[in-house]
């Protein structure tokens, strides 16, 4: 089925649209993204993923042509004219073309695209019972290497840990900054759940500084329970009541097993049941409508 996405301020249908081999988001990943999801067409905290995505793009030097405003516009037009209730909006400034050398001063303007569509990052069974995870030899990047405030279209090294991951037969891998603290998973923020203590990691450990993670830290508080963010070795992880994962795309998943040792009961704890009642309860209730 064919369907229209919104590239450089045009909608085109999908199977048009082309952007250049000389793009440096092609050559070099040079460029930021974001990944949004819409709940009975009500978009969930778009203005939070539109700010992390001009925030990064300033950091990285990149002028969006676009203002927030028109942006945020189109976005809604492109759920919209897709008829998706429930969708999934991929977002992507690349610096756009240039030359073959790296310098982002030859690309004459950025590329702009979106993309609405659905998704599905694990099976419904893994919300069910748990998802076991393994833990990658990969380090996440450094952040001073890559600001983690930075939600670059470069994902090799999320990439790398989930090469692990399958190669282990598991869907998702926990990554260990290089100093060896818990950063988050390739594609999703970590929990660890001890009494009434939510803890996970400060994003300067190298982690995302997930809007799915802020949305379920209210919602924790919310329930009494004492979020802390914090430093944390592996062991913690393995000691813990109970572990979730978060993000946009995954939303909150349950871990009951981290290479061989298994976490809290081996199913999916009674906190992680509540927040997920609770997010979902939040997604139908908020958000930009279209
Ligand atoms: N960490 C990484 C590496 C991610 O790519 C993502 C988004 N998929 C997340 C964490 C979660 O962030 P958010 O809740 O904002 O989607």
């Amino acid at each position: 089925m064919g369907f229209k996405v919104f590239l450089n301020g045009k909608f085109v249908e999908k199977d048009e649209a082309k952007i250049s081999i000389f793009d440096h988001g092609v050559l070099y990943g040079d460029g930021v993204f974001e990944g949004i999801r819409s709940y009975g067409r009500k978009v969930f905290r778009l203005d939070e993923h539109l700010d992390r995505l001009y925030k990064g793009a300033e950091v990285i030097r990149l002028q969006v042509p676009v203002s927030k405003d028109g942006l945020k516009k189109n976005i809604l037009k492109t759920l919209d004219i897709n008829g998706l209730e429930d969708g999934y909006i991929r977002v992507v400034v690349t610096r756009g073309s240039g030359d073959l050398g790296l310098d982002p001063r030859k690309c004459a303007e950025a590329t702009v695209f979106i993309i609405a569509d659905k998704i599905v990052l694990y099976p419904e069974e893994f919300y069910k019972n748990g998802l076991p995870i393994v833990t990658s030899k990969i380090r996440r990047n450094h952040p001073l290497s890559i600001s983690p405030e930075v939600k670059s279209l470069n994902y090799l090294n999320n990439i790398m840990g989930k090469i692990d991951a399958i190669d282990a037969g598991t869907n998702e891998a926990l990554m260990l900054s290089v100093d060896g603290y818990v950063a988050e998973c390739t594609g999703d923020n970590i929990f660890a759940v001890r009494g009434n203590i939510i803890k996970t990691p400060p994003f300067e450990v190298g982690a995302l500084d997930g809007i799915t993670k802020k949305a379920v830290m209210e919602l924790s508080e919310k329930r009494g329970f004492e979020v802390v963010s914090a430093m944390m070795k592996p062991e913690e992880l393995y000691s813990a009541d109970e572990c979730f994962l978060t993000g946009t795309a995954a939303e909150i998943i349950p871990v009951v097993k981290i290479d061989d040792k298994v976490i809290g009961d081996g199913v999916p704890g009674e906190k992680t049941k509540t927040l997920i009642r609770d997010f979902k309860e939040l997604t139908k209730n908020e958000g930009v409508s279209y």
